[in-house]
């Protein structure tokens, strides 16, 4: 059975082979661990979302859905996998698009032979979602993930504050009772 870790920090800074990006559907960049991705990896990465854009997405990534690019100058990462969550603002309020960010992100990443991966609490900040429900579908998603053969081994949640970190590991602790 792979690990799952909650940890606090701030995701530009893991050393795994993938880190997931909470875009939103423009794929040009914006705020919250968005806007970080994008300071991180520098102008390449806007370069390559602006092509995608322009090539396969001409109206965007859709929420649940996601996609891969290089990470650029966040050189201990090999890829960035970005989705985009469901925002509740906007009366995008099903939780199955959210679950599919995790799944659709687990499964791309695992399809790059990823070993590892760092994953923000997407759809969490802006969009509105409760850490609660974020956590909980996560979880559910990475289990699901390390059932599979080849599964990847290491999922790490990387949470920006404490009290975020703090419902997470209750969260797995619920699931997993260690
Ligand atoms: P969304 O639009 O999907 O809600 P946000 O970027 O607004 O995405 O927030 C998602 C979560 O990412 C929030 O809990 C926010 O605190 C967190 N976050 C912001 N910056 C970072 C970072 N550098 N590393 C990890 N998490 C971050």
């Amino acid at each position: 059975m792979g690990k799952i870790e909650i940890v606090e920090g701030d995701i530009t800074r893991e050393k795994v082979d993938v880190i997931v990006n909470a875009a939103n559907s423009s794929l040009l960049g914006g705020g919250g661990v968005d806007g970080a991705i994008h300071r991180a990896a520098g102008p390449e990465l806007l370069a390559e979302c602006r092509d995608l854009r322009s090539s396969t997405l001409p109206d965007g990534l859709p929420p649940g859905d996601a996609i891969a690019t290089g990470a650029y100058e966040i050189k201990k990462v090999k890829w960035i996998v970005h989705t985009v969550g469901p925002n509740r603002h906007a009366g995008q309020t099903d939780p199955q698009d959210l679950a599919r960010c995790f799944s659709n992100s687990l499964h791309l990443a695992r399809s790059l032979s990823a070993r590892s991966i760092a994953i923000p609490a997407i759809g969490a900040g802006v969009y509105g979602w409760d850490h609660e429900t974020v956590a909980d579908l996560a979880i559910r998603a990475a289990l699901a993930e390390q059932r599979e053969r080849g599964g990847i081994d290491r999922i790490r949640f990387v949470l920006f504050s404490k009290d975020a970190a703090a419902i997470w590991s209750q969260a797995k602790l619920t699931h997993l009772g260690r």
